[in-house]
């Protein structure tokens, strides 16, 4: 696989990145994943929007123009012949060289960008999707800021592994009694003809393939409520599911052991995901 790293394409074994890296000490870094349908990307300009404001909330600087930025996530998507997958995308604050709380000076010290893709060949059509999510709920202790998508994801790799470690597939963290979001993805409920998600705050990530789906969502006419919910009334809701640039719209089938509807995914869920796998394909570059 060739990767890119701080301007240079190079096979996956070469690249090299300093140990003093605050990414690597600190967590001091932000990251972006988009996905690749038939070797276009999705909502590109979503996540480089988002990018922009991630980096600016971290007194960060975008180590390169957006269009720079589009040409090597295509030159990536082409020469490791990406038909389905990803393309991840990271930007660390770099290192001056010595460990330190304070940021190093920003006019000597260059951010680090990484990018590299992953091939998920049937990421589209996955069995996964077809069988839908068993989800359990676990506390949210993780920072105020999750509305910036930084590196720092111990928390959320411990929910998915508590999740595991009982036969099921992700968590949902709840903190002062009201679902927040997945570990990797934003929670919703359906009741009736109603989606119901939680509003945005920064007590959740802004999701690139949220705001696409509600406003799909809308455009086919289904009504669109954003407010919190507790599990108590996920359980009890008519279908629930997630979304995630990388697994679109997958289907919850059961919450914290209680079977959703007959235990197969949602109408409503399931008509999400063909509307959105849809609309986004068309306008992928
Ligand atoms: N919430 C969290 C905590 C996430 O990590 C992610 C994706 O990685 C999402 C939500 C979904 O965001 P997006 O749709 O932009 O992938």
């Amino acid at each position: 696989r060739t990767v890119f790293v701080n301007g240079a394409y190079v096979p996956e074994n070469e690249a090299k990145i300093s140990i003093f890296d605050r990414g690597f000490l600190m967590a001091d870094g932000v990251y972006e994943v988009t996905s690749v349908l038939q070797g276009k990307l999705i909502d590109f300009e979503g996540h480089a929007v988002r990018l922009e404001r991630s980096l600016n909330e971290l007194d960060m600087g975008m180590p390169c123009t957006m269009d720079e930025l589009l040409e090597i996530h295509r030159e990536l998507v082409r020469v490791n012949e990406i038909d389905e997958g990803l393309v991840y995308l990271q930007i660390t604050r770099g290192s001056d060289g010595d460990r330190d709380f304070a940021f190093p000076d920003p006019e000597t010290t260059k951010p680090t960008l990484v990018l590299f893709t992953q091939s998920k060949p049937g990421m589209a059509n996955s069995a996964a999707s077809q069988k839908g999510a068993k989800i359990i709920s676990i506390e949210d202790i993780r920072w105020g800021r999750r509305d910036i998508k930084t590196v720092q994801l111990l928390y959320p790799s411990m929910g998915k592994m508590m999740a595991k470690k009982v036969g099921c597939d992700d968590a949902w963290m709840v903190e002062e009694g009201f679902v927040t979001e997945g570990t990797s993805n934003n929670a919703y409920i359906v009741k009736g003809n109603k989606i119901i998600t939680r509003g945005l705050s920064n007590d959740i990530l802004h999701g690139i393939t949220r705001a696409a789906v509600l406003r799909m969502a809308k455009e086919a006419q289904m009504e669109v409520e954003e407010r919190s919910f507790t599990i108590e009334e996920a359980k009890e809701a008519d279908e629930a599911f997630t979304t995630s640039a990388s697994a679109f719209v997958m289907p919850v089938v059961e919450i914290d052991g209680a079977t959703m509807g007959d235990g197969t995914p949602g109408p409503i869920a399931k008509r999400l995901r063909e509307i959105y796998l849809d609309e986004s394909l068309k306008k992928a570059i």
